[in-house]
């Protein structure tokens, strides 16, 4: 069964139209990375994911359940951002524990998930320090293990690397691949960086101007792109 289901979803500011009917399947544990030039509405469909903002028209499923009208922390999917967003007075506990006492965890299950998540995202030395006091690459460590210890059904990421200098880049790159192994949810990806689509994603979704162009295996994208514009973006010889 596919787990998420996108009907004609369409997104309208007043009466600026930003998404014009998106159509998706997306499978239980894929990897699926959007791309597509900035401002084509790929921010704005993940915050429709997430609950953020109302969708306009169309249809969202979970697993078969209609989620128009869920409230986001009843849906069991969590957002990371670019920037991470962490409360600063905060230590890294508290960050990780704020979200999941919302959800009206115990002590003890927040406690325990806390661990679990610093365990997987090699946290634990770092639990006590405030978020100044750490890299950008630990903050958005930090970030993913807040998402993380919800254990959210669907992850959703935007740009979570676009902040950080190359070397950090590919640490926390090659952190979220192995987060996946691991915990099996689906990850719903952006980025604008071609690597990273082509390392991370089981299936590339390319983005322009409020529409999907094509949808399609980083292989598929990159041998047999749709048109002129699936080649550019994908950097094949087409
Ligand atoms: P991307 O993430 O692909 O760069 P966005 O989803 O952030 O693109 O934005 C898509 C378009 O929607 C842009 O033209 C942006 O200006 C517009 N937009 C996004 N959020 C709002 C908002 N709250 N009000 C009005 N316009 C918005
Ligand atoms: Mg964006």
């Amino acid at each position: 069964m596919a787990q998420l289901s996108l009907h004609g979803i369409k997104k309208r500011f007043r009466e600026t139209a930003v998404l014009h009917g998106i159509d998706l399947e997306i499978g239980d544990r894929e990897f699926v990375v959007f791309v597509g030039p900035s401002g084509c509405g790929k921010s704005t469909l993940l915050r429709l994911i997430a609950g953020l903002d109302p969708i306009t028209d169309g249809e969202f499923f979970l697993n078969g359940q209609r989620m128009n009208d869920v409230a986001p922390s009843k849906r069991g999917i969590a957002m990371v951002f670019q920037s991470y967003a962490l409360y600063p007075h905060m230590d890294v506990y508290e960050n990780m524990a704020f979200g999941a006492r919302l959800m009206g965890l115990s002590k003890d299950e927040v406690e325990a998930r806390i661990a679990e998540a610093a365990r997987m995202l090699r946290l634990e030395p770092l639990l006590q320090r405030k978020p100044r006091e750490l890299s950008g690459g630990q903050r958005q460590r930090v970030a993913i293990g807040r998402a993380l210890v919800r254990k959210p059904a669907v992850f959703l990421l935007d740009e979570p690397l676009s902040n950080l200098d190359a070397a950090l880049r590919s640490e926390v790159r090659l952190e979220i691949a192995r987060l996946h192994r691991q915990i099996g949810g689906t990850m719903i990806y952006v980025t604008h960086d071609q690597v990273e689509a082509m390392t991370l994603a089981d299936k590339i979704v390319v983005m322009n101007a409020g529409r999907i162009e094509q949808v399609g295996s980083p292989r598929e994208l990159y041998e047999t792109p749709a048109n002129t514009f699936v080649a550019s973006f994908i950097g094949s010889p087409r």
